[in-house]
């Protein structure tokens, strides 16, 4: 199949979160499995910096570019994945996050620099871009890409279309008065549309417009069709229950293997866990906390928000540091999380250590060194994290929510029986169940050492290789062109009837 994968993160060109590790795997996975599989991403410095020998396509006079818009064309580093650049200087070069100004704020011209970018990605989907090239499926991420499924719903000779939700809270609204200065078709201005209680919100144009809508696990699937998860969109998503999809991310098994990961300090694998433990002194040592095998070192990263919880944690750490437990912190956000966790480090300079800030590297020595991950997210779409933990062997402790749940099972009887435990989980979403179950993982972890190599080797084992997954969504893809090519020929059938002397192409 030809697949146009659009983004606006993907690694290692670009990446903030989870969004940037599946748009740099799954077009991978996709295309071993033999599908023409072409990433289009916006043009920001560092993906032209690495993105290495590139050549112009074509240049394209878009609404809300004051200049023409190159479109590039190479390959994903270290893959044949096509990949297109949208290069509008005037909307992406600019540096740092994609997304933030350096104070945390939004770029205030996002709506104009993600219309931009979709309408680029339009352009290219009608095949008006690349004369040599033309998608059969556009596959649409989050909301920087919503408006993509809403722009072509207005063709009828067009590509089916996809929508991916990877996180619903990230909805990309904006007043009402945007929706004007974007000179979007009238016909888009509706409940049915790009509407959402008089705002304009990008993310409902992929939910409402795309054939068929996708989310990162079975169990988010189902808790966004829900009022507790659903942001106000749970109506709208219940209403598209038929064509909504959860399919579980997986993880790239190349960048996240401890047996040849070049960032940590003694790589090992099932054979020679023995050596896991030299990360752990390599990591207390760095952080600067005590070196010994003894305590049990829990690790955190990700970004400093409230859906990740880590309030919850810094509300348990005084009755946490009670017990021979220590923890390593990285993560980046909100300003008073990041200043909470700097004071609660001064206050545990033996237990704690908080490394604030955005590091690749230490993201891999924290997964091969601790001995536990704590994941107390609020809401989980799907998470990576726990994944790469489990293939690191140390054990996730996490909320039981949206993936996590799909991703880790529990310790209780019968999981230990049958070996298939992997990790600790909580139900709800307090400093109590948080302290609780890390004091449940302790004492694992102190008097019962087989059992915890058990749990350990159970999760190095697991698969969550992006074949499964990557398998999946293709046949999803099959299906869907499929339905729209069906819907198009009944549609032009229709017309030919009622319009005889009229061709209608699909
Ligand atoms: P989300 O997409 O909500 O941020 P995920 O668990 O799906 O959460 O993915 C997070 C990814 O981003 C993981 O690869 C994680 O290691 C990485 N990450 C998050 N914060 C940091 C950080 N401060 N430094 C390095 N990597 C980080």
């Amino acid at each position: 199949m030809e697949v146009l994968f659009c983004t606006s993160e993907a690694f290692p060109l670009v990446k903030t979160g989870g969004l940037g590790d599946v748009c740099g795997s799954l077009p991978r996975a996709l295309h071993e499995l033999g599908n023409d599989v072409r990433l289009i991403l916006p043009a920001y410095p560092e993906v032209m910096e690495r993105a290495g020998k590139l050549t112009a396509v074509t240049s394209l006079t878009l609404t809300g570019a004051s200049e023409p818009v190159e479109i590039l064309l190479g390959q994903l580093p270290g893959s044949e994945v096509g990949l297109y650049l949208v290069n509008s200087p005037e909307h992406f070069r600019r540096p740092g996050n994609p997304y933030l100004q350096k104070d945390g704020s939004d770029w205030p011209d996002n709506a104009e620099r993600f219309a931009l970018f979709a309408r680029a990605i339009v352009a290219l989907a009608l095949g008006q871009a690349d004369t040599g090239w033309k998608p059969e499926l556009v596959h649409c991420n989050d909301w920087q890409t919503g408006l993509v499924p809403a722009l072509l719903s207005e063709h009828e000779a067009r590509p089916a279309t996809l929508f991916s939700i990877h996180n619903l809270s990230y909805q990309g609204l904006f007043p009402a008065a945007t929706f004007t200065a974007l000179e979007l078709p009238d016909t888009l201005w509706s409940i049915d549309g790009l509407e959402f209680n008089n705002m304009l919100c990008f993310l409902k144009g992929g939910i409402a417009n795309a054939d068929w809508v996708t989310t990162v696990s079975p169990s988010y699937a189902e808790e966004i069709c829900t009022s507790e998860f659903g942001y106000g969109l749970e109506g709208l998503l219940q209403y598209r229950s038929a064509n909504l999809t959860g399919i579980l991310n997986g993880m790239d098994k190349q960048t996240w293997n401890p047996g040849s990961d070049p960032h940590i300090e003694r790589g090992y694998d099932v054979h020679s866990l023995q050596h896991k433990v030299v990360n752990k002194f390599a990591l207390q040592r760095e952080q600067g906390l005590p070196v010994g095998s003894q305590p049990l070192l829990l690790g955190h990263i990700g970004r400093l928000v409230e859906q990740k919880g880590v309030d919850l944690i810094l509300d348990s750490l005084d009755a946490l540091f009670q017990h021979p437990i220590q923890m390593v912190i990285l993560g980046s956000g909100d300003h008073e999380l990041e200043q909470r966790l700097m004071d609660a480090a001064d206050r545990y300079p033996e237990q704690l250590a908080v490394h604030i800030g955005y590091d690749e590297q230490l993201a891999h020595r924290i997964e091969a060194g601790a001995d536990c991950l704590l994941i107390p997210s609020r809401y989980e779409p799907c998470g990576l994290n726990q994944m790469y933990s489990m293939a690191y062997g140390t054990i996730p402790i996490a909320h039981r929510t949206g993936g996590l749940a799909d991703s880790i099972v529990d310790l209780d009887k019968q999981s230990e029986r049958d070996y298939t435990a992997t990790g600790f989980i909580f139900d709800e979403d307090s400093p109590q169940a948080i302290l609780k179950t890390c004091l449940r993982a302790l004492t694992h972890f102190q008097t019962r050492r087989i059992d915890w190599w058990k749990l350990v080797i159970t999760g190095m084992k697991k698969d969550f290789s992006w074949s499964k997954s990557a398998a999946q969504y293709l046949e999803l893809y099959q299906r869907v062109c499929n339905n729209t090519q069906t819907q198009a020929s009944i549609a032009a059938d229709s017309e030919h009837k009622t319009m005889p002397s009229q061709a209608v192409s699909v």
